[in-house]
């Protein structure tokens, strides 16, 4: 009984159930990817057995020399995929890579400016129940009710006001493109720190399809396994030449809030950086976004309403307020038909965040899989044909059995 499937077959059963769950369903939440069988191979490798407290060439343990290879060669592909002067690959998750960045950055019960949490910002951004907003005094901006885009103008009026020591830009659910030198210019007017979360485009950032915030902001955090399709884990880099903060980083990083970094993920996280400075990699960017379009451009032709009126990155959020479905009950639906997303307050929304009138979409694991437009138009049909019979099992049933002949087609690790 070495392996699993002898020793534990609960849990196997579990895993294997999900693995055929991820096959057989179409997944579009916007923060998941499929990483590649070689991402997977790191993952499972003799590395995880490895104390390396320190960074390379300066541990606390003995017999580093390998992982300090891997290690290196993961922060060099980081800085140039970023074209960053430095990067820290030791953080565990995006949250991890944020803690540290603040703590690099601000000192406790020090002011910042973040997106709020219902505008589409994220927990680690200055929510009430996060450290963010625990620690530090958490100013939130948001969205402009007219247009739909970062309200700029709120943004500068705010940093006039409470004078933050850090701002910071980045989104979990934004459909638009950020003006990364606004925000510079915001920040220098009141000194502050720009700190760029760009975890949920990183892909597109380093595919040059979506706007480098490493030109313009102070420090950039991220996380590696949205578009960027890498292992779960987070990444702090800079284009900043400012040893001083440098050294901030990673002394926040280790030993501020981490032990031991995780050395096969850290190895995991080097393959992708690599296969992400390959020209395929540009390539399946710019069918995410293509997907997207088609699959907005077919709910707008059924009569659903996008926020913000489209999308120019990989996600998009649905309005369902004039239809007067609920997130919470539009998700529960495409489930049953096979099709994963996930509920998401819209701006102006009259339900609570456990309710929602909205739903985000994103296209970054269906075209991991091999969806192209037609596809990605295909399933914006499906979904509307659920949410025009919401509840209707012989919609639902039909569904589930066109998506899992789709799925079929396109295999995610044959
Ligand atoms: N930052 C942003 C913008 C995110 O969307 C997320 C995850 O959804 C995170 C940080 C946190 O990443 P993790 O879940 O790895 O802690």
């Amino acid at each position: 009984d070495m392996n699993i499937a002898d020793f534990d077959a609960d849990l196997w059963n579990a895993m294997k159930a999900e693995e055929k769950r991820q096959e057989q369903h179409i997944e579009l939440i916007a923060s998941e990817n499929y990483c590649s069988p070689r991402v997977l191979e790191a993952q499972g490798s003799q590395l995880t057995n490895k104390y390396a407290e320190g960074y390379p060439g300066k541990r606390y343990y003995g017999g580093c020399e390998f992982v300090d290879i891997a290690e290196n060669l993961a922060i060099e592909r980081a800085k140039q995929l970023f074209g960053a002067t430095y990067a820290n690959v030791q953080p565990h998750s995006g949250s991890q890579a944020n803690t540290a960045a603040f703590m690099a950055l601000m000192n406790a019960g020090d002011t910042f400016l973040g997106m709020s949490l219902d505008h589409g910002g994220h927990l680690t951004h200055g929510s009430k129940v996060n450290f963010s907003g625990k620690t530090y005094n958490a100013v939130p901006y948001g969205l402009h009710p007219d247009t739909g885009d970062i309200d700029y103008e709120q943004v500068a009026d705010l940093a006039r006001e409470h004078k933050p020591k850090m701002i910071l830009a980045g989104f979990s659910a934004f459909s638009g493109i950020i003006d990364w030198q606004k925000f510079r210019e915001i920040a220098d007017e009141v000194g502050a720190y720009l700190l760029v979360d760009m975890a949920h485009v990183a892909g597109l950032v380093a595919a040059g399809l979506y706007p480098n915030p490493v030109p313009y902001a102070d420090v950039v955090t991220t996380t590696t396994h949205k578009t960027l399709a890498g292992p779960r884990s987070g990444l702090i880099v800079s284009g900043k030449d400012d040893a001083d903060l440098h050294k901030k980083l990673n002394s926040a990083v280790f030993p501020g809030n981490q032990g031991g970094p995780l050395m096969h993920v850290i190895a995991a996280k080097a393959v992708a950086f690599k296969e992400a400075l390959e020209p395929e990699f540009k390539v399946y960017q710019q069918q995410v976004l293509d997907n997207a379009n088609a699959m907005v451009n077919a709910m707008q032709e059924r009569g659903y309403k996008i926020v913000s009126n489209g999308t120019k990155n990989h996600l998009f959020l649905v309005d369902l307020i004039d239809k007067d479905i609920t997130g919470k009950d539009a998700d529960a639906a495409l489930g049953r038909a096979y099709i994963t997303v996930n509920k998401n307050s819209v701006p102006n929304d009259p339900r609570s965040p456990f309710v929602t009138s909205g739903l985000r979409l994103g296209t970054p694991a269906i075209t991991r899989r091999g969806f192209k437009e037609a596809d990605a138009t295909q399933v914006g049909h499906w979904i509307c044909d659920v949410l025009d019979n919401l509840g209707d099992e012989s919609v639902e049933d039909k569904v589930r059995e066109q998506v899992k002949a789709l799925c079929a087609k396109f295999p995610v690790y044959s």
